[in-house]
This record gives structure tokens, sequence and C-alpha cells, in this order.
């Protein structure tokens, strides 16, 4: 999808990989929206990106997560302002538009730094009047069925690129908009840092593309286009953050070293080691109370991980009071509040939500203070 060659065969094969982040009241014997996946890196760009992509209306249909709501959407907010103050805080803004802007959380913070500020969301339709809140504007829908009314001077896209089928598409028509001088601030998971980590588990359906450092610097010079500045969330995911501009005649951007398959292939088998690990530290506890903790919306693809171990676990514990009774598709395991397991201090604990190390740390810290008899990390990296 970045440079339009042929990438190879798939670096990866996920038999049977199961969709995530959708919860049900329903308990769900039957597999939904289960399918062979593939993982392929271009040869040529070093672009990540799936072989399939399951329809959109499935991906979707009940999206549960909120950024105001939930600890990680704040500090991942918080970093990506303080970041952006950098550029834009001598600036006088006229307008400001992001898109996939969730529940507005990040316009309403900086919406004093310009005269407005427009999100634009699918999510958002029907909701805009309910939500809109003095120069911060919501709009429902996609970037083309909104008016802009004039060209802004800084666009925001926090974790949406890697959603979208066809990402050179997307920014093409992005970069449109934007005038001579527009700073275009996107944050995305980079595959880089996913292959340091070897976080392989941050592979799934709905994330289509991964960045890696060349295949950023490929696009923005096919689209005209200058990398100013980039910075790195290591506390999630990962995620890269990068500040771009039109070029028009500007220096080019330095280069950065292609991803190979050795590269691929070496850190995911120390993925499945760590996987492998967890598994038999499992198995050992059978016929005893373990409990999991932090029922993350990615957790079947863990469980898949580690071929169903998190299927067998007596419950998973969360913090989140409205997760209570709600259930996964394609991961049969019950979602009870931390006060209704009562044998904590005889029992073992897996942690479940390893997503972000902003999670992993306070979730370590709580849990430490009820005293199981062991703590489990899948992937031991803090
Ligand atoms: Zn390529």
């Amino acid at each position: 999808m970045v440079c339009g060659k042929r990438s190879g065969a798939a670096m990866l094969e996920m038999k049977n990989f199961p969709m995530t982040e959708i919860y049900t009241r329903e308990v769900c014997k039957q597999k939904l929206g289960v399918l062979d996946q593939g993982f392929f890196v271009c040869r040529h760009c070093g672009h990540g990106q799936l072989g399939r992509v399951i329809d959109v209306k499935l991906q979707y249909g009940n999206y549960h997560f909120r950024s105001g709501q939930s600890v990680t959407g704040q500090q991942s907010a918080k970093f990506f302002i303080d970041y952006l103050d950098k550029f834009i805080a001598d600036k006088k803004l006229d307008l400001v538009v992001e898109i996939g802007c969730n529940d507005l959380y990040l316009l309403k913070l900086i919406s004093k730094r310009a005269k407005k500020l427009v999100g634009i969301d699918p999510i958002l339709k029907g909701r805009e009047k309910e939500l809109s809140e003095n120069n911060v504007i919501a709009q429902g829908g996609y970037l083309e069925d909104v008016s802009l009314q004039g060209s802004p001077d800084l666009f925001i896209c926090k974790d949406t690129l890697e959603h979208v089928a066809n990402p050179k598409d997307f920014l093409k028509k992005v970069i449109d908009q934007g005038h001579s001088e527009t700073l275009f601030a996107f944050q995305f998971p980079l595959l880089d840092t996913l292959l340091d980590a070897g976080r392989f588990d941050q592979i799934f359906h709905q994330h289509l593309n991964y960045f890696s450092m060349h295949s950023i610097k490929v696009v923005l010079e096919d689209l005209g286009c200058e990398l100013v500045d980039f910075t790195i969330n290591h506390n999630l995911w990962g995620s890269i953050i990068i500040i771009f501009r039109k070029a028009a005649g500007r220096k080019k951007t330095k280069a950065f070293s292609l991803i190979t398959r050795k590269d691929v292939m070496s850190r995911y088998k120390v993925f499945r080691m760590n996987m492998e690990v967890t598994k038999q530290r499992l198995s050992f506890l059978k016929g005893k109370n373990v409990y999991g903790y932090g029922a993350a919306l990615m957790l079947p693809v863990l469980d898949y991980h580690l071929d169903g171990a998190i299927g067998r676990l007596t419950c998973i514990m969360d913090d989140d009071i409205n997760k209570k009774g709600l259930r996964y598709i394609n991961l049969d395991v019950d979602i009870k509040p931390m006060n209704e397991v009562h044998d904590l201090e005889r029992s073992a604990v897996i942690l479940t939500a390893i997503a972000s190390l902003y999670n992993v740390r306070a979730m370590l810290s709580k849990l430490s203070q009820h005293g199981p008899r062991q703590i489990i990390v899948p992937l031991n990296t803090l």
C-alpha cells in the first residue's frame, strides 16, 4: 500500500486468527470473525500490512473505547499535547482539524490554542449538538463528508492511520486540504518499536497498516512532504508521533534502515519463547484458582498466542464497573470486579491488560497491595 510493489510472501501466518475488541452481553459459543490472517513486510519499502481485511461494519459495530474515560487515553493525550506545543505554542492558529477525534477529549484540552477546532469522527453522528462546546465543533462522518470552510493550520490524526485500508490515499486527501505552512501531526503504532519489544501481540485484524521509519519516509516523499520531527511514546505501544508539512523544495528527510525478514523472524522467535514460558507456568497451576487482571480489548489475541490459556482462567478481574457481566466474542471467560474475588492472597494472578505500559505499571502496583501468591506477566517488559 505504500510503494506499490509486490511485498513477497507473508512473514507470519496466523491460522484461525480471532476478531477482538468486541464485548457482548451473551455467552457466545460460536467463533465470530475468525479467519486465516497473514502479516507482510514489504522488502522494498519496509511497510508492514495485513493480508486480509475484515469488513469494517463488523470491526466498529460496537466500539467501546472512549479516550477521555481511560487512564491510557488521558496520559497519551497529555504526551501528545506536550510534544505538539513545541511546534504550535508561539503560533496563532485559526483552524485546527482532528480526524478520528473520538469523544473530542484532545481538542477540548487544546481549545484555547486556536480560534476554531473541528473534530471529525463517524462515531459522533447524531450527537454533534450535544458534544460541541464553545469553539470546539463536532462533525459526525468521514473527512470527505465534511466541508471545512478554510484550510486548517494544523491537522491532527491520532490512532487512526493504522485502521485505514489505503493509507496513502487517505494521507493524500488530508494533505490536499492543507496550505503551504499547515502542520500535520499524526500518531500511530510504529513497526520498528513493535519489533524492538517483540510485541507480536500488537498485530490484530483492526490494524491494517504497520508503518516503519523507512515506509513513513517513502510515503511522505512520494506525497511531496517532509518529516519535520518525530517522537516515540514508549509507554503507549511504542507509538510514533510525526510532524510533517508540504516540502516545497525544502530539505530531504534523513535515511532510515530497512527492516528485513531476518529482523522480523529473530524477534518473533523471542516472542514465541515468552508465550511458551507463560503457557507452561500456567499449566503448573492447573486445578488452582488463577485470575486474570484487566479485561483488555485485545485479550482474545493474547489468548490465541497462549493457545487458549486465558479461556481456562477462573475469571478476569477488571476495575471498570461497566464491564461487569460483559463477555468477549471469541473468548469464553467471566469478567468481574476485583471486590467479588475473595481468595486473592491464596491465588495466582496473570496480568491480562498488557497493551500499554502506563496500565501495566499502575495495575501491578494496585495488585501488589492485595498480595496475591504470585503475579505472572505474560510479556516480561515493564
Ligand atoms: Zn513497499
